[in-house]
């Protein structure tokens, strides 16, 4: 099969690299590693939900894509013991299609919806009645015979997660009762995550191939676990089949990854700053017309990563890139200053 993933631009693809991730996804809290004080925070509301015999508040996850949001809806439903529906804010496009996943919903469930940025204003009107009181009014039938009906629905849990928590109306940010932030994982988090996929599907990798693999992943397991599927082609054409620090080091170059994981956007972004602005300070929507991408996507998706890796400082007056953004795409500060002395 074609490779499905595009690991330079981290964006995510097919049905193969989908079946891939639903094999490597936990099922646990146990199982899920990182994010700790969410996740503590989370079996906290799923006892207390299960001793009540209620259903969990609902839940908003946001963060950049691949840390884990769809993973953790789904151990929400699996530790509370309930059915799991997934949907997403685009395919939701008609309020009869929110009707109709809703009113298939078993007492507590849990509904997650994907991009819920993504939903309609209409439909959006739709979810509040159906996340306050369990109820959705139905409008039947056209013109003077239109009416409308109300249905009950079973209680539900709905899970919502988006990567892009700024363009959340306030109304529907308001109705969950339980709102937490994905962070980038560490590179010990993310060695460790690589090391128990690569034992879930049976690849032989040592810790510091593992190493390897996490540091150019991007903060993001999505990515760990896609380079890893990489290195272990490489690894059975190339070597032995095992994953060492050798053939590791050799197909990450092969495949051009940057050393420091950051993806093609990132480093448009860098480049921006530094060869269109010198540098910086320069504007947000400003490097967002130049990159081609929104000012909210590149302030919430791209921005946290490079700032927590230190290539971008933010400054009263927009973003600097830092000198490790220099040294790292092999550019020299210009300008007066290094010039006149
Ligand atoms: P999101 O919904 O935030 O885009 P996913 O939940 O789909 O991300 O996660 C992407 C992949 O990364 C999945 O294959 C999942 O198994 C893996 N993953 C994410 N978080 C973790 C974690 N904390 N521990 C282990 N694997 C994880």
């Amino acid at each position: 099969m074609e490779d499905q993933f595009d690991i330079h631009s981290n964006r995510y693809s097919q049905d193969t690299e989908r079946e891939y991730e639903n094999t490597l996804r936990p099922l646990t809290f146990s199982g899920f590693s990182g994010q700790d004080k969410i996740v503590d925070n989370l079996k906290i509301f799923v006892s207390a939900a299960r001793m009540r015999g209620e259903s969990l508040d609902h839940v908003l996850l946001h963060g950049p894509p691949g840390l884990g949001k769809t993973t953790l809806s789904n151990i929400i439903a699996n530790e509370l013991g309930v059915g799991f529906k997934i949907s997403s804010g685009p395919v939701l496009d008609k309020p009869g299609d929110l009707a109709g996943v809703l009113t298939s919903l078993e007492p507590h469930d849990v509904l997650f919806i994907d991009e819920i940025h993504r939903l309609s204003p209409v439909v959006e009107e739709y979810l509040y009645s159906a996340m306050e009181d369990y109820r959705i009014d139905i409008l039947i039938d056209k013109g003077p015979s239109a009416r409308s009906i109300q249905i009950d629905l079973n209680p539900f849990t709905l899970v919502g997660a988006t990567t892009r928590s700024g363009l959340l109306t306030s109304p529907l940010r308001a109705r969950f009762g339980i709102n937490m932030h994905l962070e980038y994982y560490d590179m010990d988090t993310l060695t460790g995550i690589v090391l128990r996929s690569a034992d879930i599907l049976k690849i032989e990798c040592n810790r510091n191939a593992a190493v390897e693999i996490a540091s150019r992943s991007r903060g993001t397991p999505r990515v760990a676990n896609a380079l890893l599927r990489r290195v272990r082609d490489f690894a059975q054409v190339k070597g032995n089949g095992k994953i060492d620090k050798e053939i590791s080091s050799y197909a990450l170059e092969a495949l051009n990854i940057d050393r420091y994981g950051l993806d093609e956007i990132d480093n448009k972004i860098l480049l921006t700053i530094i060869d269109k602005f010198n540098g910086g300070p320069v504007g947000i929507t400003t490097i967002a017309t130049a990159v081609g991408d929104d000012a909210g996507t590149i302030e919430e998706v791209y921005e946290p990563f490079l700032i927590k890796e230190g290539f971008i400082k933010r400054t009263p007056r927009g973003r600097e890139a830092t000198d490790l953004a220099y040294l790292h795409l092999g550019r020299k500060r210009s300008g007066t200053q290094g010039l006149l002395f």
